[in-house]
């Protein structure tokens, strides 16, 4: 399968998420406002401001590289329980990468299946606890099915693949967004959310949405490639 997400198309995905932080950095705030305490917006604006700093002022050469920058920059600048578990995402993606300057779209989705299973080891969430995981988990499952859905497709010469995984991200965000909306119902069982037991029903979960918010954007970045 043709090389679609280089380091470029990385590069363009971790931008387009900060700027997509900072545009939503009231609503996160507000959000945690609301079951939390308050820091999930200020907490995630600082980290990825701090990321693209470190992407100007030196451009790994290779993905693996990139994500680890990404992950260690997170984990050095982000507090809270998010700074780890997104830390931990970008680091685990970034082993799963390897030093490869680019990776396909099987790649990719294996990379980020591996960042999923990273924030699983690191935070213990499962479905339904009301966290970041309810966005991730779904938009994984999403992206695979769909490129594998389209797999037999992009080998015919007239299929682009671009176009599958520019879809298959499309799917992803759907799911993502699917995923962050259901977490109002849900009673969250992990992080301080948790400590409300009840009342954290009827409440949008930070974390679910600012990973809406990474889908998204990699459905936004990646579809220029
Ligand atoms: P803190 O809770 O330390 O203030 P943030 O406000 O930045 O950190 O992040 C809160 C978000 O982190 C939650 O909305 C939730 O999505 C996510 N989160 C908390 N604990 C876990 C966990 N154990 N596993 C997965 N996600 C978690
Ligand atoms: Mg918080």
């Amino acid at each position: 399968m043709t090389a679609l997400v280089d380091v470029e198309a990385l590069d363009r995905w971790i931008r387009e998420f900060a700027g997509q932080v900072a545009a939503h950095k009231e609503l996160l705030t507000q959000l945690d406002a609301a079951i939390g305490d308050a820091d999930h917006g200020a907490n995630m604006d600082r980290g990825m401001t701090a990321v693209v700093a470190a992407l100007d002022g030196s451009r790994p050469a290779n993905a693996g590289l990139l994500l680890k920058q990404v992950g260690m920059t997170l984990v050095s600048t982000v507090g809270g329980a998010s700074g780890p578990l997104y830390g931990t995402f970008f680091l685990r993606m970034a082993t799963a990468s390897g030093e490869v300057t680019a990776l396909d779209g099987q790649a990719f989705a294996k990379a980020l299946r591996a960042g999923l299973e990273g924030v699983v080891s690191r935070g213990k969430a499962e479905a339904g606890d009301k966290t970041m995981y309810d966005a991730l988990a779904p938009a994984v499952e999403a992206l695979e099915g769909a490129l594998s859905a389209a797999a037999p497709l992009t080998e015919a010469p007239t299929e682009a693949p671009t176009e599958a995984l520019t879809e298959a991200l499309r799917s992803a965000t759907r799911a993502a967004e699917d995923g962050r909306d259901a977490t109002i119902a849900m009673l969250a069982r992990k992080g301080r959310a948790s400590y409300l037991g009840e009342r954290s029903v009827g409440h949008q979960d930070p974390g679910a949405t600012s990973a809406a918010l990474l889908v998204a954007a990699a459905a936004t970045a990646l579809a220029q490639s």
